[in-house]
């Protein structure tokens, strides 16, 4: 029997807990799956691997394409935070003992709550001003990191000074996303989408030139059943160079050459300064990776969910808010 292959990155395969029945049972001999654990509040949201049934008898794809089902349960390398604001002495004594820190956040539901409409965010007056004045401060070296187009996050945070990397940390002010075999199946994937969702009510499609979001806030049931499928079928094809990648009410349809957020930010760690305290903050599905690779850092993740790769959370933008006001007088 042919077995199936281990997807290599989380954002592919965030839960080895929760096979699909059947076909990953092959791989069960190999290593024992973990049954899903209590559901977990955002993580509601992520995905379970399932490798499509072989169609009209051919052979099989062993690749496990499409992982767009609601998923719970611990993935690799989660753990339960703790409050960052209950263990604040130690993580006090880590910033002012730094000589630098990188601090990274994410945008949407990090720094601005999440909006219904994604084009309603801005960032609120008082968060530029706390930004503008990390962003001066000698000790600090401040990115955003987001999903989001480099131009669209330059609008919503205009002015404010922040160094900027948009598409997962892909694009930034000096470096465009380089050229990836998957782009030409990304245009086919979107025509296909764009064919498939035409009429599925509160379903959107985001073309954002490397990436595709197809978002579903505020979509019935019935919709993003049918919404999923369309996807399903549409990147069926396309796997060997398209990667799907959930967040909150969106799939994200990425060129499998493109890196994860977590590489990404490694990679900016290592152009500053190298012995800079690493901060990173987020709240989403694609933050775990970064979670995971500044691990020996302070690493926040913000919801109700604890279940995650960050060592702390914090409930809402608000309190991020707070966090960066401690960061400051800290470090002053
Ligand atoms: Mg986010």
């Amino acid at each position: 029997m042919r077995t199936l292959r281990r997807p290599r990155s989380a954002e592919t395969m965030p839960d080895a807990g929760r096979p699909g029945r059947g076909r990953l049972q092959a791989i069960s001999g190999r290593r024992k799956l973990r049954r899903p654990g209590p559901a977990a509040g955002e993580y509601r949201e992520a995905t379970s691997v399932r490798a499509e049934p072989a169609r009209g008898g051919g052979r099989r794809d062993a690749r496990p394409v499409l992982p767009l089902r609601p998923d719970s349960g611990r993935k690799r390398g989660q753990h339960t935070a703790r409050y960052l604001f209950k263990d604040w002495p130690g993580v006090s004594r880590r910033l002012r003992a730094a000589p630098c820190v990188a601090l990274f956040t994410d945008f949407d539901g990090t720094l601005v709550p999440i909006q219904p409409r994604a084009n309603r965010v801005r960032l609120p007056q008082a968060g530029r001003r706390l930004l503008a004045r990390l962003v001066r401060h000698p000790r600090i070296r401040l990115w955003i990191v987001s999903a989001r187009k480099l131009a669209d996050l330059r609008r919503r945070t205009g002015g404010v000074g922040v160094r900027l990397a948009g598409l997962h940390g892909w694009e930034r002010e000096d470096a465009r996303p380089p050229a990836v075999a998957g782009r030409e199946a990304l245009r086919q994937a979107a025509k296909r989408l764009r064919e498939r969702l035409r009429g599925l009510r509160g379903i959107w499609m985001e073309d954002k030139e490397w990436t595709l979001a197809i978002h579903y806030r505020g979509a019935g049931e019935a919709a993003v059943r049918r919404a999923r499928a369309a996807l399903r079928e549409v990147l069926r094809p396309l796997a060997p160079a398209l990667r799907p990648m959930l967040g909150k009410k969106v799939w994200e349809v990425i060129p499998r050459e493109m890196e994860s957020r977590g590489k990404a930010v490694r990679n900016l760690l290592a152009e500053g300064s190298p012995d800079s305290l690493p901060v990173y903050i987020g709240d989403d599905f694609s933050d775990e990776s970064a979670f995971r690779a500044l691990r020996w850092g302070i690493t926040v993740h913000v919801g109700t969910n604890r279940m995650t790769c960050a060592r702390y959370y914090l409930r809402s933008p608000q309190e991020v808010m707070i966090f960066l006001e401690r960061i400051e007088r800290e470090i002053s």
